[in-house]
């Protein structure tokens, strides 16, 4: 194991020993109290760091600011406090194995096997040093792995003395339950000129396209009559929803798209005899044609609403996240330099467009663009979820490499 190595591994284990399950049954934000733990401990350690401004604010949103040495542009680390609640245990008690092929035995007592068969990802990493879990949690690589990342990185500025600008960094809660965390994130403790996720993803995966993506919310508005006296009386707002989903294109559907195709989701209808309260997602790569699908839906109501008038049908639009690259290019400085980074710390880049959001998502939309770069985990959001050692170096070079180029 290399010193960094070390360093990296010595912090993931403090963090993941502090479980941070978000919940998502849970309105305010932070939603749970783990997640508020977890950021006291980053607070004392960014504070014993010597960085300046570090605050936990009322939604657990942990800020800190390390002044640069040298004039660099200002640059932004985030990462999120919670890992994924998938009905598994919160308590994480993970291993590092040297792996040496075949399948892995996550839990001898429990019989839990991770098939090389069912999971060929494991192959490249034959000879290395991985994390994994016990077979019975995540391993919360996601994001801990990232937490881990930023704060070796700035540990390392400080204490070989490296010259660097002025960093900030962020650590949000709720990031799987929403991006609750980076929507409420205070920009005034996190003032950068570009800012960087590092989330999920095997090694050399980067993320600067993401969904467009918004919420629509109906609700419509019958007329109840008995059913005996009803006739041309009676509007059932449930056949009013019905007549509105069915001028959606049946194909446009998560079921039916990949890569770069939008579509429609309808993912949550409560109705009676009077009122029928109806949820849409959108999603789309491409900003004019998300801005279309709004129009669609605006066309859509005015034309179910002429087929029954005495309806009322009240629609409202929300704005969740932003695709990263609406307003920057592959060229411009925050993706052009991440690129760079993984170049010359030997890392060969992986692009992909995520049919999904980041924070950074998130935080484009609110004018901070932030391109998102791998820690070198495989399988989040299960019990098969592996870290290896090298890949999490390599992750590290690439902060560091960022901060010097910056
Ligand atoms: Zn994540």
């Amino acid at each position: 194991m290399t010193a960094y190595q070390e360093k990296l591994l010595e912090r993931f284990l403090r963090y993941v020993a502090i479980p941070s399950q978000s919940n998502a049954a849970v309105n305010t934000v932070p939603t749970s109290q783990g997640q508020i733990e977890l950021g006291k401990l980053l607070v004392k350690e960014l504070q014993d760091l010597g960085l300046e401004n570090v605050k936990q604010d009322e939604h657990g949103v942990v800020t800190g600011f390390l002044p640069g040495t040298c004039a660099r542009a200002t640059l932004g680390f985030c990462s999120h406090l919670d890992t994924v609640d998938v009905g598994l245990s919160d308590v994480v008690k993970p291993q590092v194995i040297d792996y040496q092929g075949g399948d892995v035995v996550l839990n001898e007592k429990e019989q839990i096997i991770m098939k090389e068969s069912e999971h060929p990802e494991l192959k490249a990493y034959i000879g290395q040093k991985v994390i994994f879990t016990d077979g019975t949690s995540v391993l919360g690589a996601d994001n801990k792995s990232a937490m881990s990342n930023i704060m070796t990185a700035l540990s390392i500025l400080v204490e070989e003395k490296r010259e660097h600008g002025p960093i900030y960094v962020a650590f949000v809660p709720d990031e799987e339950i929403g991006l609750k965390g980076s929507k409420v994130l205070n920009l005034e403790n996190f003032k950068v000129d570009y800012a960087y996720t590092i989330d999920s993803c095997a090694l050399g995966e980067v993320v600067y396209e993401t969904f467009n993506a918004g919420s629509v919310y109906f609700e419509i508005t019958g007329v109840t009559a008995h059913p005996m006296s009803s006739k041309g009386v009676l509007v059932n707002p449930i056949l009013v929803a019905h007549d509105l989903i069915a001028l959606f294109d049946r194909k446009q559907t998560p079921e039916f798209t990949a890569d770069k195709d939008g579509y429609w989701w309808f993912n949550g209808i409560e109705a009676n005899a009077l009122t029928c309260n109806l949820v849409m997602h959108i999603r789309d790569f491409d900003k004019a044609s998300y801005q279309k699908r709004k129009e669609f839906v605006s066309k859509a109501v005015s034309q179910v609403q002429k087929l029954h008038p005495k309806a009322q049908i009240k629609v409202r639009f929300e704005d969740v996240y932003e695709n990263i690259c609406n307003n920057v290019k592959k060229e411009d400085k925050p993706i052009a330099k991440l690129y760079a980074a993984l170049e010359e710390v030997g890392v060969e880049a992986k692009t992909y467009a995520m049919r999904g959001g980041t924070d950074g998502s998130c935080l484009s939309a609110r004018g901070v663009v932030t391109p998102n770069y791998f820690t070198g985990a495989h399988n989040f959001h299960s019990l098969y979820e592996f870290l290896p050692l090298d890949s999490f170096e390599k992750s590290l070079e690439v902060t560091l490499k960022l901060i010097e180029t910056a």
